[in-house]
């Protein structure tokens, strides 16, 4: 009997996954995955579409981890600008780059349509909407840099954004034409259904215990049996422990905590994201919102390290709907849920070859629906030999964070240091009577 998921509106409105089991008995494939989040379950359909044996061992339940957590936003592009890239990998590795990232919502909207995976996915677009006037020139160089490459990203007008989010709150943004929404968990066991499909395994409640080499050969040891396979791919991300220590060492995890309203009536509905994109802020520490396919209002934002998501430690998430879309008035919230997301030192994602046949992809800081389902991609094509000159993502070498943990005690410091410079912009803000945040 599997585990249920924690509470969430996901597990809640998702059909049922396939029915998983833990491995028994010992197993020899070309390439064993840990982690069936999107990387793992990316990476695995590419390889069996290949024609190699995988087996992707999962620690929990299916979708028990960010994958089958996360807002649903299918974001285009990094946190990192499209010049900024090429002038960090050169113009013609960073073009090649910037291309593939831009993509990577093309990418899960195809898997979703080959793979007739049903997870109300939309495609109308990502908004930025513009929390302060000091936010309005970055985004207007990120549109003007999208423009130039001939992406479908438009700079918006107060009134634009207005009429977009149904919110009066915000001085401006941008429109992302490519981006959209799943239903994660939804996404997530669609995938895997397409996994199991082409015949390769996923095993769940399964935890890698120790990572071996023997022989030119990994070995990885379960609870119950072995798995031998000459190529592995690490794909545990935030969740990454102690099984590659200096994995883990590589990010810093913060808590992202979200919380949805009961479906909202006809009247409350009116106005609020009528086009159905979905929404990420510019505030330091941003929300994200959008509506689900019953019409529920889901929002996130930073958790509180430590906490249980619930009523008491969601109470700036109210504030934020309240904020965002006083008309509301007293909404219920329905559901509350979190988990973690792993931040780079750079902002951005990382391949690693860690040893020989030995790889890992992680760090999507945030926006890992579209960028750990092209992760896995990547991951795949150089399992299957792609050079790195070939590849369209650089492999870098893995670079802990010294002195780790007082690189978390930091990330916890630098979390109160936005929270004091948001607060500082708003009063600002609010001075000179730009803008109406409380
Ligand atoms: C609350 C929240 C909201 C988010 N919202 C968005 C969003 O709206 N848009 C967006 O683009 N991104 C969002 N993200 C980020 C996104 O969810 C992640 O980047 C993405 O899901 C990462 O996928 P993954 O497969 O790499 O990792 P995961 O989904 O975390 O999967 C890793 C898996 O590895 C398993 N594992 C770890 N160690 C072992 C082991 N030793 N043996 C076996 N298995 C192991 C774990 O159990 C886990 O299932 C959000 C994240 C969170 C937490």
């Amino acid at each position: 009997m599997p585990a249920a998921l924690p509470q969430s509106l996901w597990a809640a409105t998702a059909a049922a996954g396939p029915a998983l089991v833990p491995l028994e008995r010992a197993l020899r494939v070309d390439v064993a995955i840990i982690g069936a989040g999107y990387t793992g379950l990316a990476a695995a359909l590419h390889l069996a579409g290949a024609g190699r044996s995988v087996a992707v061992l999962e620690a929990r339940s299916l979708g028990e981890r960010a994958s089958g957590l996360n807002g649903g936003q299918v974001i285009p592009g990094l946190k990192t600008d499209p010049d900024t890239l090429e002038e960090l990998f050169g113009a013609e590795r960073g073009a090649r780059l910037v291309a593939s990232v831009a993509a990577g919502p093309d990418l899960v909207f195809d898997l979703i349509e080959r793979h007739g995976i049903a997870c109300d996915a939309t495609r109308s677009g990502w908004i930025q909407p513009a929390t302060s006037e000091s936010a309005l020139p970055p985004l207007a160089t990120r549109a003007a840099q999208w423009q130039r490459r001939g992406a479908a990203v438009e700079l918006l007008t107060a009134r634009a954004v207005a009429a977009l989010v149904g919110s009066e709150r915000y001085c401006g943004g941008l429109l992302d034409r490519r981006g959209g929404t799943v239903q994660p968990l939804a996404y997530l066991r669609g995938l895997a259904r397409a996994v199991l499909r082409h015949h390769a395994g996923i095993f769940t409640q399964c935890p890698v215990l120790h990572l071996r080499r023997a022989a030119r050969e990994w070995q990885l040891e379960t609870p119950r049996a072995v798995v031998t396979a000459p190529a592995v791919i690490a794909a545990t991300n935030a969740y990454s422990g102690g099984l590659i220590g200096a994995l883990q060492r590589s990010v810093v995890t913060v808590p992202s905590f979200q919380v949805a309203t009961a479906p909202l009536t006809p009247a409350q509905r009116a106005g609020i994201l009528p086009g159905g994109q979905a929404a990420s802020d510019t505030w330091h520490l941003l929300r994200y919102f959008r509506l689900d396919a019953s019409g529920r209002l889901v929002l996130g934002a930073r958790g509180t390290f430590g906490a249980v998501p619930g009523p008491r430690s969601c109470r700036h998430h109210y504030r934020a709907v309240h904020e965002i879309y006083p008309q509301l008035g007293d909404v219920r919230f329905e559901y509350h849920w979190g988990g973690l997301v792993a931040m780079t030192r750079d902002h951005l994602p990382h391949l690693h070859e860690l040893a020989p046949g030995l790889l890992a992809g992680l760090g999507y800081n945030g926006r890992g629906v579209a960028m750990a389902t092209l992760m896995g991609r990547l991951l795949a094509q150089r399992t299957l030999g792609m050079s790195d000159a070939e590849l369209a993502f650089p492999v870098t070498p893995l670079r802990p964070i010294p002195f780790h943990r007082g690189a978390s005690f930091a990330a916890r410091a630098a979390i109160q240091y936005l929270r004091a410079v948001d607060l500082v912009t708003r009063g600002r803000d609010r001075l000179r009577g730009r803008a109406s945040w409380t």
